[in-house]
């Protein structure tokens, strides 16, 4: 007994995708004109994702007969395509038959909610890509905060990295987040990856990749601080006893300012102002805002259906500041650097707005390539950034 699609369904189907083949390589059109002008002919197909009787390719028993002709067990395919992937069942798996959907149905579906044409591609600015070295243990993570800019979902296939001797990577792991994920208009998302053993060293172009292999990268500029931040750490691991020019900057005095900056278009950046008022140069390597939980929230973690559901302590959090000018090797006596924070990756600043993080838990740290560093917290800080975190709070529910 098959489970076959009604004509609706198929219908359906078809219509989701615009009639186009839902494999991102193919895309064919499924309908057209027909020599008698008064018919058309259709070469497409209502595929079953998962086989409409036992013994047919992916076959799922679990599914009543209602889930599997169902318009979710479908995709759209040209003839070709609905062979091909019945040719193959370990390399046309249900995960990424659903994936094809997502990226055919999405496709149709930016070119309606945009107004613009239908595209294969994304445009190349509906994704903001925002990257900062992220110091873990190894030294070769980055930490991504992407915002979709768009009118339309977009599908994040998976990340890579490229070197300057050509190579290249591309991985779905993450240190923290999730890929594939499909990101809707104006979400953000933040993922930690790991460059792995090529690190740093080299690093021409960090980014994403749609559905389509189209890239996303994070900024030149940005790129090249993330190298230079790197390197900073790398220094700083190799030579531990810095202590002379250590003792130096435990007596510097800096200056920390913060302001929000309010620009023609209304959008409002928090910026910082570091300020060296010593006599010697500074070698800075960035900053952070940090705060703590008091007391410590707990976390549930690794709830599986196998395991217990442990629970950590997570004591605070930070957001990396971004730099508007390159660090160059230090900040000389008498100099200014700014940093700044996108109200578009401070989503995770809406924690200090809660109870638990006290004014006197909020602070911005600053680093240099020594064990030496500053940690501000007083007059003007926890103010300010409150008061640009309920201001991405309150643009975010205003969209
Ligand atoms: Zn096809």
């Amino acid at each position: 007994m098959r489970d076959d699609f009604s004509q609706s369904t198929k219908d359906t189907l078809a219509r989701r995708v615009n009639f186009l083949c839902s494999n991102p390589d193919c895309p064919l059109a499924t309908v057209g004109p027909h020599s008698d002008p008064e018919k058309a002919v259709n070469k497409g197909v209502a595929a079953h994702i998962t086989a409409a009787a036992p013994g047919g390719k992916r076959y799922d028993a679990s599914l009543t007969p209602e889930q599997r002709n169902s318009a979710d067990n479908g995709i759209w395919l040209c003839q070709n395509c609905a062979k091909l992937i019945d040719s193959d069942e370990a390399r046309f798996r249900v995960d990424l038959l659903r994936e094809w959907k997502v990226i055919a149905e999405a496709k149709v579906d930016r070119s309606i909610q945009s107004n613009s044409p239908l595209t294969l591609t994304a445009p190349a600015n509906q994704l903001r890509v925002r990257g900062s070295y992220a110091d873990g243990k190894h030294g070769t993570h980055v930490s991504l905060n992407v915002f979709n800019a768009g009118a339309s979902p977009i599908y994040l296939s998976a990340w890579y990295a490229e070197w300057g001797d050509r190579s290249a990577n591309f991985s779905l792991n993450c240190i923290r987040g999730q890929l594939p994920v499909r990101l809707q208009a104006q979400d953000t998302h933040m993922l930690v990856v790991d460059l792995g053993e090529r690190g740093f060293t080299d690093l021409t172009k960090v980014g994403l990749v749609d559905g389509s292999n189209q890239q996303f990268n994070v900024g030149a500029t940005e790129t090249a601080i993330m190298v230079q931040e790197a390197e900073r750490y790398s220094i700083l691991h190799r030579k531990p006893d810095n202590s002379e020019l250590e003792s130096r900057l435990r007596e510097c005095e800096v200056d920390v300012h913060t302001e929000i900056e309010t620009a023609p278009h209304g959008k409002k950046t928090l910026v910082i102002d570091f300020t060296n008022k010593s006599d010697i140069p500074i070698p800075l390597v960035g900053g952070r805002i940090e705060w703590e939980y008091d007391p410590p929230r707990t976390q549930p973690r690794g709830s599986d259906a196998t395991g217990p559901v442990r629970e950590v302590q997570q004591i605070g959090g930070s957001v990396n500041l971004a730099c508007r000018t390159i660090l160059s090797n230090s900040v000389p006596p008498g100099a200014t650097v700014q940093f700044y924070v996108h109200p578009d990756i401070a989503g995770v600043l809406v924690e200090t707005l809660l109870g638990d993080v006290k004014d006197k838990d909020i602070a911005i740290t600053f680093g240099t390539t020594t064990r030496s560093g500053w940690k501000a917290h007083e007059h003007e800080i926890p103010g300010t950034i409150r008061e640009f975190a309920q201001y991405v709070v309150d643009s975010r529910q205003s969209q």
